[in-house]
């Protein structure tokens, strides 16, 4: 059965180049961008924004604790919805995804369960299934107890995204934000997303993407016996609210979108996802396919 995926609005860009020449053709208008987000930068307070909140789908005001800590805020990843407390980059993925999608009729998978962005994003969906990467028993009895907080009674999904355990051809959208960077073998991870997808469903990616970079950059090595071999120093580790950090093996450039093409998609672009009245002050790259 095909899936129920629509036809999508929003564009973007297939390759660096085409992203240079849209740099080159409307430079005023980006320095415009930057020039404005520097204005609401200098004037943000912790109450933050207002705006329509794709996540939740509803008026908002999007929330910067960080501001009355003396912090500096990130327009990716604060800007928190007051309703269901999404960050910036999660609603340009969900903006992404619901202009692909009749939420309706659409099952997805999403690499995370115990987040707000899984319930939120559940309660928009026919059906989402969600899971976690989980190291041990008492970690998962511990984010089982995180749900069961939150209203959702049911044993935390335990899934490696390289050898997922979900049916061929049983999804109609994959979302998957900001795990890839820590997957090693990332390509079979694609594959995996691939083979669970139907037919004309949607793959949705966020990663830190080098937007400048045509390569992407390996940052350590997992060798045959499970030993990390580092090629950086010091190691790079991104905070992870569950275990405290977890290593980051890759930084993505435009030939990420090679890779999601060869594991069976058609249609990859990366786009550039940047809407205020969204609480998207900041450009944010998001990556789209359709699996072929
Ligand atoms: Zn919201």
């Amino acid at each position: 059965m095909a899936s129920p995926a629509v036809t999508w609005r929003l564009r973007g860009f297939g390759s660096l180049a085409e992203w240079e020449r849209e740099r080159i053709e409307h430079g005023d208008r980006i320095n415009d961008e930057w020039q404005q987000l520097a204005e609401l930068r200098n004037g943000l307070t912790a109450q933050g924004v207002r705006g329509h909140c794709p996540v939740c789908a509803a008026e908002s005001r999007f929330v910067c604790p960080e501001v009355d800590q003396g912090a500096q805020v990130s327009f990716r990843e604060s800007l928190l919805c007051e309703t269901c407390c999404s960050n910036a980059r999660q609603r340009a993925a969900a903006a992404v995804l619901f202009d692909a999608i009749d939420p309706q009729r659409c099952t997805a998978y999403l690499t995370e369960q115990t987040s707000h962005f899984y319930l939120y994003l559940g309660l928009r969906l026919k059906k989402l299934i969600g899971s976690e990467f989980i190291a041990s028993l008492q970690q998962r009895l511990w984010l089982t107890v995180w749900l069961a907080r939150h209203g959702r009674l049911a044993l935390v999904r335990r899934e490696d995204v390289t050898a997922l355990s979900l049916a061929t051809a049983s999804v109609d959208a994959v979302v998957t934000l900001d795990v890839l960077e820590h997957v090693y073998d990332y390509r079979r991870a694609l594959a995996e997303f691939a083979r669970i997808l139907r037919p004309g469903g949607v793959l949705v990616i966020t990663v830190p993407f080098y937007v400048d970079r045509e390569q992407s950059t390996l940052l350590a090595r997992v060798d045959a016996a499970g030993g990390i071999g580092h090629l950086q120093q010091p190691p790079e580790y991104h905070g992870d609210p569950l275990s405290g950090g977890v290593l980051c093996f890759h930084h993505f450039g435009w030939d990420l979108l090679g890779a999601i093409r060869q594991a069976g998609f058609a249609d990859v672009e990366a786009l550039r996802m940047r809407d205020p009245a969204q609480g998207l002050p900041e450009t944010l790259w998001v990556i789209r396919a359709r699996k072929a």
